[in-house]
This record gives structure tokens, sequence and C-alpha cells, in this order.
């Protein structure tokens, strides 16, 4: 159940917010329900799934990019596969062009802070403000705010993680498949790194701002393929509604 005093607080506290919130009479039941079979048993924070099905998510981190992203875009649009994007928030407003393709090409959008700090730092109101701003101007843009939260680096503690559930309802999503490619090791490297190491159920970190990522993807992807896996945004493999078919009540706090 979410602390509608602490978040109004919160909210207050800093000027702005806007909250997902499911349902119709979302104040009486649970905000976020996941399946039991979450590999970390905390709700606040995912890497993979246990699944039955071969589903992986594919994810792309800090963009948009101007040139990169469309290339990715395309190469996924070829083979009708879905992903998400962890955008960050002022290269949206930089690039909403890109971002509003990314969402009617049917992927995800998550939430990857407005600035990419390392907010294992921040206070919890600044750390809040880098999350409300980018969702806010992703909502501005594609008309739906991100459903799920993925720190930069990585680097937001445990703690942070269940604040962030707690009152913005976003789980944090982490990975369980690195190929390491903000390392630029080449686009074979990289293909052959989450070739080796995906399995199903995973979740797979990668980053579309670089050109050796983008280049290893008609590899990767199309390896996936040939082993039976299908793709699925991270929204789809928690076991919820595809994002832009989810029933959102969107709530402005005032003060
Ligand atoms: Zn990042």
């Amino acid at each position: 159940m979410v602390n509608l005093s602490r978040r109004h607080a919160l909210a207050a506290g800093i000027g702005f917010g806007v909250t997902t919130l499911m349902g119709s009479s979302a104040s009486a039941q649970p905000l976020i329900r996941l399946p039991n079979d979450l590999v970390l048993s905390d709700v606040a924070t995912i890497t993979a799934v246990r699944t039955p099905s071969p589903v992986v998510a594919m994810t792309f981190d800090d963009g948009p990019h101007p040139t990169h992203t469309p290339r990715l875009l395309d190469m996924l649009r070829e083979r009708g596969l879905r992903a998400t994007f962890y955008l960050i928030g002022n290269r949206v407003a930089q690039y909403p062009q890109i971002a509003r393709r990314i969402a009617e090409e049917g992927h995800e959008i998550g939430n990857h802070s407005w600035s990419h700090p390392f907010l294992n730092n921040y206070s919890d109101r600044a750390a809040i403000l880098e999350i409300d701003q980018t969702t806010n101007v992703i909502y501005q843009i594609t008309g739906r705010p991100p459903v799920t939260f993925r720190p930069p680096y990585g680097a937001f503690t445990r703690r942070q993680r269940t604040f962030l559930n707690d009152v913005r309802s976003l789980p944090t999503i982490l990975w369980s498949v690195d190929p390491q490619d903000w390392r630029r090791p080449g686009a074979h490297v990289v293909a052959n790194r989450i070739l080796s190491h995906t399995h199903q159920g995973g979740i797979i970190l990668s980053h579309d701002i670089h050109r050796g990522t983008v280049d290893a993807m008609p590899q990767t992807l199309d390896g996936l393929t040939a082993r039976g896996l299908h793709f699925v945004t991270v929204s789809q493999i928690l076991g919820w509604p595809l994002w832009q078919s989810r029933n959102f009540r969107m709530v402005r706090e005032t003060g």
C-alpha cells in the first residue's frame, strides 16, 4: 500500500508530481501486483523472472540518440520485435520526436532519471525530483507515464528502491545479462556476450547511444530468435499488460 501522507508531503515539498495509479480505486488496493516467481524476492527490485515461457526482455538505456536510436528502431521494426527503452529525461526533451516514435512503434519506455546522476548519494527528495521530471516529460510526449525505473549505473540503495516503489509505484528494474557494451568492445564481442549469457526470463542490459551496440543487434536479435526466444517488454515479462494498454489514472498532486 502506498503511503499517501508521505507521498503528499514529498510532492508538496517539490512543488509538483505525477503519480501512476492502477485501477479506479487505487488507494484501496495494492498498487502493484507482481508474480511470485521473481528471481529476487523483493518486489521493489527485479533482475529477471522465472517463467515457463521462452521470453527475454531486451533493454536499451541512455537514449534517445539522434542517429543510433532511429537505426535501432528500423532493425526492430524489420523483425517485428519489441524492446524497452530506459530514456534519460533531458534527452527526451531534446529529441521528443524520437521518443514519440519509440512509443508509436510499440516499444515500452521506462524512466532512467533526468540527468543520469549517481542517485545513491541523493536525498529522497532530490531523487524523486529527478524521477518525477522524467515521468512528466515522457507523459507529455507519449501520453503514457513510465511504469518502471532503472537507476543510472544501477546505483540505488535497497532502501531507496523500496521507498520509490512505495511513493511512486515504480519498481526498480536491473538486469541479469550485462555485455559491458559501454566499454565499446566492438559489435562482435557485444553480440557474443549477449548470446552466450542470455537465459529464459532474462533482462538484457545494453545502450543504444553506442554505435557498436546497435551494430551488434542484427546478430544478437537473430541469434536469440534462432534459439526460440521471444522478445517482450519489461511490463510483459512481469506479467503486466502491455505498457501502451495499461489502465492508468494520472493524479496531479497538490500541496
Ligand atoms: Zn544509463
